[in-house]
């Protein structure tokens, strides 16, 4: 043994007393930093442990508050709808107004309270529309779904996934997959629970895949979404303007593949139109709008071609770029330039834009536009160069937080035409056609303030303003 400790003192036979107590201390000292080391550990584990317990624990209360959440979503629609019975009673009794081109109360209290929802929660249409419909569900076809989500058992991602799939089963399926998939909900991850739905689903659907795949194809479309630092996605990550400057031409290819029908004066949703182009079996598929353009994206990209019929080739794009004259001068620190439906682009691709390419139409802010900003009372249409400028003014629909591009909606007149309404810059604004049926058929209301803000008031008395998309001189 070489430790000194262990080594009797030279020349004894014993243990020097002092270097017994150095010993002794040092054992225990040993010992006692084990011992530490023993017990912070433990605290280590029992501190993680801690930390983990307080975080499930967190979940347990937020899948309560998401319970919560549902309640009160599916009974604001519930509220909703019984005000707009109320309403459609006393219409009814009051005026003989043609019902069938009128939305059903129904329709009209989802709408309403989605837009209600979609304003004071900040979130989009979409968002509250697929809130309002899996409150729906979980709250009249999945209670063990919703009581496992009240108890903490499963979470609001789960619930959204079992309701989800859910929705697509018929009603009497929905118990028996509800049984089937709930435990999975419990012990698995919302990413593998969506796998297994997707398999019992398949299993419990009483309709043939074939019948399924024809109903999805009706909901193709090509989407636009813009990104940061001038890109967007066309599912290809573009430069902003290439990207909007495709969906424009596949929009308006998809138009002239209308063969002249509009179907808005058939009464149609827009975009639906009864056949696919000249020549057309009439008990062939409807395309909507939607559906010819993602047709046309495929089409170009496989064949080159357009449609058999020839239709829409040599169709360009045209795509607004708002350019302060100061940027075209290569001075910069001005207000930047705008592309219409993106935004905010640099003044290098801005010039290059209004400069060389023939397909975007380059608008100055100006103080001196030229352009016409009202006709008054004299006329009803809107002429094409206030047209222009508005769908530059407002880029969207101008309900709060609605990002259908002006391009693709009504202009409005803001205080109706017949009732005194005249055809002005500021009173004028870009509606989808969901949101101005909205305005005309509900209890919203709007105002028009200057600059071309609007006021939105809902039937629940909060409201709402609407920013344009630029403030252009004039
Ligand atoms: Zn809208």
């Amino acid at each position: 043994m070489t430790s000194p400790i262990e080594t009797p003192a030279p020349g004894q036979g014993h243990c020097d007393p002092d270097v017994r107590r150095a010993f002794d201390e040092l054992i225990a000292a040993a010992q006692f930093d084990e011992l530490t080391a023993e017990i912070s550990a433990g605290l280590a584990s029992s501190r993680t442990d801690a930390l983990l317990e307080a975080l499930v624990e967190c979940e347990v209360r937020a899948s309560r508050i998401a319970a919560r959440r549902i309640e009160l979503v599916h009974e604001l629609r519930v509220e909703q709808e019984r005000i707009e019975r109320e309403r459609a009673e006393r219409d009814s009794a009051a005026s003989s107004a043609s019902a069938a081109a009128q939305w059903d109360s129904r329709l009209i209290a989802r709408r309403s309270a989605s837009a209600e929802l979609a304003c004071a929660l900040r979130v989009t249409s979409r968002t509250a529309d697929s809130l309002l419909a899996r409150a729906a569900t979980l709250m009249t076809s999945l209670p063990v779904t919703m009581e496992a989500l009240r108890d903490g058992r499963v979470a609001f991602a789960h619930a959204a996934v079992i309701s989800d799939a859910a929705d697509s089963l018929p009603a009497e399926s929905r118990a028996e997959f509800e049984r089937a998939i709930l435990p999975s909900a419990e012990a698995q991850n919302p990413s593998r629970l969506k796998s297994r739905a997707r398999v019992l689903r398949e299993r419990m659907h009483p309709e043939s895949i074939a019948a399924r795949r024809a109903e999805a194809m009706a909901t193709r479309d090509v989407f636009v979404d813009p990104v940061a630092d001038g890109m967007a996605w066309l599912s290809a990550l573009l430069p902003a303007e290439k990207a909007y400057g495709a969906y424009r031409r596949l929009t308006l290819i998809a138009e002239s593949l209308e063969d002249g029908h509009d179907a808005r004066e058939a009464g149609l949703e827009p975009g639906l139109e009864p056949g696919r182009g000249p020549g057309a079996d009439p008990g062939a598929e409807r395309r909507t709008l939607a559906n010819r353009r993602a047709d046309a994206l495929a089409d170009l990209l496989i064949t080159g071609e357009i449609d058999a019929s020839g239709l829409g080739v040599g169709i360009r794009a045209e795509v607004h770029v708002t350019v302060p004259v100061m940027t075209l001068l290569g001075q910069s620190g001005g207000a930047p330039a705008t592309l219409e439906g993106y935004g905010p682009i640099d003044d290098d691709t801005a010039r290059r834009l209004a400069a060389t390419a023939p397909s975007f139409t380059r608008l100055l802010t100006h103080p001196e536009t030229g352009v016409v900003l009202s006709v008054g009372r004299d006329r009803y249409r809107v002429p094409a160069d206030l047209q222009t400028w508005l769908r530059v003014r407002d880029g969207t629909c101008r309900f709060p937080g609605c990002a259908r591009a002006a391009a693709r909606c009504d202009l409005d007149h803001t205080r109706d035409w017949q009732h005194g309404g005249a055809t002005d810059h500021d009173n004028l604004a870009h509606m989808c056609r969901h949101h101005h049926r909205l305005k005309h058929q509900t209890g919203w209301t709007v105002v028009q303030e200057a600059g071309g803000v609007l006021r939105w008031r809902a039937p629940s008395g909060r409201t709402y303003s609407s920013e344009p998309a630029l403030a252009l001189t004039g």
